[in-house]
């Protein structure tokens, strides 16, 4: 099991699992943000602190709901759906505590076109 936060650390968050790749994505929000995706399952996520400090931000089909800390802005996290209707979490393992980035291999998509 992995755990994480956001910078403050007002929220808190484990998610169960092993990280066997990153999507980094070309978009006009991931590349501002500067994700590396970590996409499981919604039950694999818990919220294990601030929940209440989440604020939501959408956009485009306001399909996936992002996830950011209302205090410090950092965005552990985003929920939403794939294709056939199974709730997921894309987690930014960049808010996860030790994790090796350049050990995780990298998966570009090319989301910018969408
Ligand atoms: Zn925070």
């Amino acid at each position: 099991m992995k755990s994480g936060s956001c910078h403050c650390g007002a929220v808190r968050f484990s998610v169960d699992g092993e990280i066997d790749k990153a999507i980094e994505c070309n978009c006009s929000h991931c590349s501002r943000k500067g994700f590396l995706l970590w996409f499981v399952p919604r039950d694999a996520l818990q919220v294990t602190a601030g929940d209440d400090r989440l604020t939501t931000y959408t956009f485009n089909r306001h399909a996936i709901q992002h996830r950011f800390c209302a205090v410090c802005g950092v965005q552990p996290f985003g929920l939403g759906s794939m294709p056939d209707g199974t709730s997921m979490a894309a987690i930014n393992i960049r808010a996860l505590d030790n994790v090796d980035l350049d050990a995780v291999p990298r998966v570009a998509v090319n989301g910018r076109d969408f």
